[in-house]
């Protein structure tokens, strides 16, 4: 199997946003709604590259949900004139739960940039854990 860490931002975020494995762009990061393998099914490719690996992908989940918050506030607040007595709990409602839906896209998009950015970790990554097979056997 022939890996091919994503070449562009644009890649990278196409594969991340359509749950793809970063490395082959056919084997698919998640076999249940927040199951996720500890390996590509197609390549391989070992997705956790360390321990608290995708504490990372935390970051993207907040900074979307604050982002939507805010811009959905402002919008509403100042520019539809709706009252803080309704946009408060809608959007505290939207804070819960937007994260658990977005949980899976913001790790798949964290693993697809950290690949991109760390091309050559991704594919060392890759080399150790062969060499450590071929040692088993
Ligand atoms: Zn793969």
């Amino acid at each position: 199997m022939i890996l091919d860490p994503p070449n562009s931002l644009g890649q990278a975020f196409s594969r991340g946003i359509r749950l793809k494995c970063p490395m082959c762009n056919k084997g698919r990061l998640f076999c249940g709604f927040i199951r996720m393998p500890k390996s590509c099914s197609v390549c391989a490719f070992h997705f956790e590259r360390g321990p608290g690996y995708f504490l990372g992908s935390t970051y993207i989940n907040y900074g979307v949900t604050t982002l939507l918050t805010t811009w959905t506030y402002m919008v509403l607040r100042f520019g539809f004139d709706i009252s803080r007595s309704v946009l408060i709990p809608a959007l505290a409602a939207f804070c819960l739960i937007f994260p658990v839906l977005f949980f899976r896209y913001a790790r798949s998009l964290w693993l697809s940039f950290d690949c991109y950015f760390d091309r050559t970790g991704a594919m060392e990554s890759v080399s150790e854990r062969e060499k450590l097979e071929d040692k088993q056997l």
